[in-house]
């Protein structure tokens, strides 16, 4: 049957209730799609996605991706899994679970509609890299029975299972590897150090700098980000991925911290607590490719987006 619409597609996001799944919804449905949000809110929230609510287009489906999902789409991203190492280290088994079936079942729904399909991939594939910075290339540097491991095994085998599906099955594929992200829509104190930083700072409190804070990070704006996602499902079905998607700025944290107490004028102190187990001394992603593939490059500074970002936690405080 001709559609009725040739250019609006319906498209399914998983885990689109999370911080990075709500903003890449709110492009999508800008651009005239239909959306099918699948969430379990494990660690999303309907707030995220409260203002689709009666929206034509937006549709909620309250599902856990370890089960299996029989819909008929046209594009499928895969976001769902927790995505904070305190959140995804609070159920490591579940974590591995929901990266690895999740994957599996929307492999097998991409497989059956023939469609194209999008995977959340992260930097911590890499693990605490020897190599810097870190290109698509790399193999990485990945503790397996640590207690990162829950997480970043789960998303190699992910990548794993996309591989295997695109050269036995033909399926379609993209594969995002994303380095740290920050936004409005991170959960206030969910453990990861732009969402603590800010909540302690505006709070008052003491800024908790884990180890000796001179670990490095390059933060990624969700903008900037959610626009690389969108560029990469667009490009050519040759461009399978792994491609790198983050902000080659890199900082220490001590450093991050500075730029938070200065954009806040709190005068809130560092803290010294003990350095987590396994946490990488450093990561910056080499975005050659994604240049030249996707035409993608972060055009938003650390400061102004960490302003963004206060503007939205200043409102919900
Ligand atoms: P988030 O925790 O805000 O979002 C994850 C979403 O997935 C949540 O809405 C959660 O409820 C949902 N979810 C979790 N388990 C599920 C399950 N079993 N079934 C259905 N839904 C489930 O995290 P985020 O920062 O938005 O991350 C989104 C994706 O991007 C994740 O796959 C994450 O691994 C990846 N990623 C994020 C970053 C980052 O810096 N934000 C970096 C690298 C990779
Ligand atoms: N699957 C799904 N929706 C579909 C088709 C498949 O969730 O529309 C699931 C299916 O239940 C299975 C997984 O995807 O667990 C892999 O499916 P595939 O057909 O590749 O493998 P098989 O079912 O033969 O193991
Ligand atoms: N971190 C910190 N204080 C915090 C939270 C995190 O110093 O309150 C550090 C953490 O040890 C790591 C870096 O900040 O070196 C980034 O941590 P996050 O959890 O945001 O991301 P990831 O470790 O997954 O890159």
């Amino acid at each position: 049957m001709a559609r009725l619409h040739q250019s609006r597609k319906r498209i399914l996001v998983t885990g689109g209730a999370g911080f990075l799944g709500s903003h890449l919804i709110d492009r999508l449905i800008g651009q005239g799609h239909e959306v099918i949000c699948a969430d379990n809110l494990y660690t999303g929230s309907k707030r995220n996605i409260e203002h689709l609510h009666n929206h034509p287009r937006f549709e909620f489906l309250r599902h856990d991706v370890c089960n299996p999902l029989k819909i008929e789409v046209d594009e499928i991203y895969n976001l769902a899994c927790p995505a904070s190492p305190v959140h995804y280290q609070h159920n490591p088994v579940l974590t591995t679970k929901t990266s690895v079936m999740g994957a599996l079942n929307m492999l097998g729904l991409a497989k059956r509609l023939r469609c194209r399909i999008f995977q959340a991939s992260t930097s911590e594939v890499y693990g605490d890299p020897e190599v810097h910075p870190q290109r698509e290339d790399y193999w990485g540097h990945v503790n397996p029975i640590g207690t990162r491991a829950c997480y970043d095994e789960g998303k190699r085998c992910a990548e794993t299972l996309f591989f295997d599906y695109h050269r036995h099955h033909g399926v379609d594929i993209k594969v995002a590897r994303i380095f740290n992200t920050y936004g409005p829509r991170m959960l206030p104190m969910d453990g990861r150090v732009v969402s603590n930083f800010i909540t302690q700072a505006l709070a008052g409190e003491d800024l908790t700098l884990y180890g000796d804070g001179k670990q490095t990070r390059s933060f990624c704006y969700s903008d900037d980000l959610v626009e690389g996602f969108l560029r990469l499902m667009e490009s050519p079905a040759d461009v399978t991925g792994p491609v790198n998607l983050g902000n080659p700025g890199e900082f220490t944290m001590i450093e991050l911290a500075g730029q938070v107490l200065k954009l806040t004028g709190s005068r809130s102190k560092l803290i010294h607590l003990s350095l987590p187990e396994d946490d990488p001394r450093q990561r910056q992603p080499d975005i050659t490719l994604a240049k030249e593939k996707l035409g993608w490059q972060p055009t938003v500074p650390l400061a102004e987006g960490l302003k963004r970002t206060l503007d939205y936690f200043r409102k919900l405080t």
